[in-house]
């Protein structure tokens, strides 16, 4: 069963949008606006949700003793791990030996490489 083409209706859309009437604005403003929304939401919402997940990413810990990520700040929720320790332990933070570098003499011997098999030296 087919339905009939609803003319009158077309017909009656199509003279309110033609009709330089305050309707016929309406209707073209109303449709002009929804389709910017359709537009320029999902570009706003994604903008929206990857600054979120930025945000969101620099709060979260992962855990180095058993890899879980949770917001917790200082004890990892799933095995009580100390985050402190584990930031005091991580190789960023090791210290290393107080050496004064303007006092520090490098010696350095040249060597002569000797020449591989099979291949000539040049000069
Ligand atoms: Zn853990």
């Amino acid at each position: 069963m087919q339905r009939p083409i609803p003319w009158l209706w077309i017909l009656l859309g199509g003279l309110l949008l033609l009709a330089p009437g305050a309707i016929g604005r309406l209707l073209l403003d109303l449709a002009e606006g929804l389709t910017f929304l359709l537009i320029v939401l999902p570009l706003l919402l994604g903008g929206a949700g990857l600054i979120g997940w930025q945000l969101l990413k620099r709060r979260l810990h992962t855990c180095q003793a058993c890899g879980v990520t949770s917001f917790a700040t200082e004890v990892c929720p799933a095995c009580g791990t100390m985050f402190a320790a584990d930031a005091a332990a991580s190789p960023g933070s090791v210290e290393a030996p107080a050496i004064d570098a303007r006092n520090v003499t490098i010696n350095v011997e040249a060597v002569e490489v000797p020449p591989v098999d099979g291949q000539k030296r040049s000069g």
